[in-house]
């Protein structure tokens, strides 16, 4: 490197964007004078101890994803019938005054409440999500609220506890960790950093205990493995609470602790132990050494909870009757205790003057919306006729996507897509343009693993009609005649500066200094007084608990499979398909046991229609020894905007989780037949 070269270089705090549980923290490298590969590589910080100096193997090289040769960047306009990327390209200039004059026309004729705009977690920053609220509150338009992931069980927890967060995750390796239990959570796949964490807490001599519908990786490091169905947690969660109610429980806990705690114990002596057995089909030692493990253990267990088990029709209450067991033995408020899920209540500690600066929501009426999971449902109506989509692949991510699919064909809805690459999305859009990737843009992210704050700083794009996502509803707002209004006139960098002045001091110190901030450190016990945000500060056990649910066990026929549609190690939902493409024959896969392999007659290889009520599509078959006999697999995304439509929400149900806010994508079953 020649002394021009060292001069241009210039490293930036960076913050991985992705909706993972990682937010990975770390300093971006770049020469600012590159004629386009800008940003050189990525080094994960040592000092930030959940991203420990590593990343996990998708996401190594994000420089290769970046400046990709397919990457968008020019705007597009529809060229054929939507269904494919068929686009011609357009300059953005007239792209936004093609988009305004539609704007213009359709808020003439039928009203802004006609137009809507759709953003979900494809990027994680507060300024990439809501930064465009700005432009939708002042235009008067609809938005789409609520998500499609941990939702329901999040409207579990906050019923019990006043909040869904209760627990530091760094106390998965505190010393008095004596015992683990990973329940529907593939950490070793989906959250390397909390697996590494387990895996510390292994060596110190705690014990673990995996429930899951797979036998996945971490499973096998597991002193215990239960085996489930999807949707039968609850069932599982209420034998144990069973047993500990006859065996071994924290009587004194419940009575200082937990409001109706009497009601609850009454319930449970109720549960009829046979026939959940029956139901379950597991084996009554492996339940007996759980809870005998749960007791000896007592006071020094700690759950965590995958977001699998509560996308269910029933997902908020299943989460709900797991969250009893900790609860029943006066596991909180302990070293070594508690329930770890959704840990992102604690930010709103700070977050919400940000989310109210960033969306200016003091400068407009509240923005009316629907729940994202029925998007599908609500554009089939005649009420919307203009759709704006970013940080979002509808046409993959929602459930039921022959309906999806249909609504967004419509021809007198005119889409709008903004994004890094062409998907099964942008087939759909009349309008597609180019996206600024997140490290190219200034953007805070708020964690809902380990509760915190960091930093993008952004570095400099090289491609000029790539925007983020602020900047095209800037640019718009300004088509729209909106110049003067101040709310338009700041840019991403002022827009961060002001969030950090409404940030407590060491808040906005850490984040200047180091890139990120921390709630907790790693000897912190959150709600140690047991005090929690509830009416009266206790835990809340009112209600049924037990009797809900249909069980699916039974309402599965002979020949259905229970269908599950976890995330691929090597893909973010729809994303990473470009420099991950070696694995993307998976997605043309479903798999199943080899027993179930050979009762149907089939062979591994062959192609099989698989089908319901919602659709039907083929697969190859393979074999997945780590699943339950009764159980298929499909991976969810299908990262590629191939036109073979293969993506496993052609069957799973748009019936949401009964909160109303997520999905119920696990509730989905199929049939599998050989292809004649
Ligand atoms: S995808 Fe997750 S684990 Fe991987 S680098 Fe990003 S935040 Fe870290």
């Amino acid at each position: 490197m020649n002394s021009h070269e060292d001069l241009s270089i210039k490293k930036r705090f960076g913050t991985c964007s992705k909706d993972c549980y990682g937010s990975c923290v770390f300093q971006g490298v770049w020469n600012d004078f590159a004629p386009e590969r800008k940003f050189l590589y990525a080094k994960p910080s040592t000092t930030h101890p959940f991203t420990n100096g590593f990343f996990c193997s998708k996401l190594n090289h994000r420089e290769d994803l970046i400046y990709h040769s397919k990457r968008l960047k020019k705007s597009f306009i529809r060229d054929g019938p939507k269904g494919e990327n068929n686009f011609k390209p357009i300059t953005l200039e007239n792209a936004l005054d093609k988009i305004n004059k539609k704007v213009c026309d359709i808020q003439n004729k039928y009203g802004s409440t006609s137009i809507i705009a759709a953003f979900s977690a494809g990027n994680y920053g507060l300024l990439s999500r809501y930064a465009p609220l700005r432009f939708f509150g002042k235009l008067g338009a609809k938005i789409t609220y609520g998500g499609i992931c941990n939702e329901g069980g999040c409207a579990g927890l906050t019923k019990l506890f006043g909040t869904y967060s209760t627990t530091n995750p760094f106390q998965l390796i505190n010393p008095s960790t004596k015992l683990i239990v990973v329940w529907g959570s593939d950490l070793s796949n989906r959250n390397i950093h909390a697996y590494y964490l387990v895996k510390k807490a292994i060596e110190n001599g705690a014990k673990l205990v995996v429930i899951d519908s797979r036998f996945t990786q971490i499973a096998q490091k597991s002193d215990l493995f239960i085996h489930t169905y999807p949707g039968t947690d609850h069932l599982l969660a209420q034998l144990i609470i069973k047993y500990l109610v006859s065996y071994n429980y924290d009587k004194e806990f419940l009575i200082q602790n937990v409001d109706n705690y009497n009601l609850l114990i009454e319930e449970v002596l109720n549960i009829d132990e046979s026939r959940i057995l029956s139901q379950l089909g597991n084996k009554i030692q492996s339940i007996n050494n759980f809870v005998k493990l749960l007791v000896e253990n007592r006071h020094h267990t700690i759950f965590n909870v995958g977001y699998g088990v509560q996308k269910d029709y029933s997902g908020g209450r299943i989460v709900q009757t797991i969250a009893l067991i900790p609860i029943i033995l006066g596991n909180f408020g302990k070293p070594g205790t508690g329930l770890i899920y959704s840990q992102s209540d604690f930010n709103n500690r700070f977050i919400p003057p940000l989310l109210e600066y960033i969306a200016q929501s003091s400068k407009h009426s509240a923005i009316p919306g629907i729940n994202l999971i029925n998007l599908g449902h609500a554009l089939m109506s005649e009420e919307y006729k203009l759709l704006f989509i970013y940080n979002f692949n509808p046409a993959s991510s929602l459930p039921n996507q022959n309906q999806i699919r249909q609504s967004l064909s419509k021809e007198d809805l005119f889409v709008v897509v903004q994004e890094l690459f062409f998907n099964e999305t942008t087939k759909y859009a009349d309008i597609v343009i180019p996206s600024k990737f997140d490290l190219e843009s200034h953007d805070l992210i708020t964690p809902y693993y380990i509760p915190g704050l960091s930093i993008n700083e952004a570095g400099p794009c090289p491609y000029p009609d790539c925007l983020s996502n602020y900047e095209l509803y800037q640019r718009l707002a300004r088509k729209f005649g909106w110049l003067n209004d101040s709310i338009f006139q700041e840019d991403e960098m002022s827009i961060i500066q002001n969030c950090l002045k409404l940030l407590p001091s060491n808040i906005q110190k850490n984040i200047r200094a180091q890139g990120y901030h921390l709630l907790f450190n790693q000897n912190d016990i959150p709600f140690k007084d047991l005090s929690f945000p509830t009416s009266n500060g206790r835990i809340q056990a009112s209600g049924s608990y037990f009797q809900f649910g249909k069980n699916k066990f039974f309402e599965r026929k002979e020949k259905e499979f229970f269908l599950i549609s976890p995330s691929h190690k090597y893909f973010i939902h729809s994303q990473l398909g470009q420099i991950n493409h070696q694995y993307l024959e998976v997605f043309k896969k479903i798999f199943l046991n080899k027993i179930d392999i050979e009762n149907l007659g089939l062979e591994i290889g062959e192609e099989v229609l698989v089908s319901n009520e919602y659709g039907k599509c083929k697969y190859i078959l393979g074999e997945l020894m780590s699943l339950k006999t009764g159980m298929a697999l499909i991976y969810s995304g299908s990262p590629s905007a191939s036109k073979r439509n293969l993506n496993v929400n052609f069957l799973t149900p748009d019936i949401p989780e009964e909160s109303g806010l997520s999905g119920a994508y696990n509730s989905a079953i199929v049939t599998i037949n050989k292809l004649k």
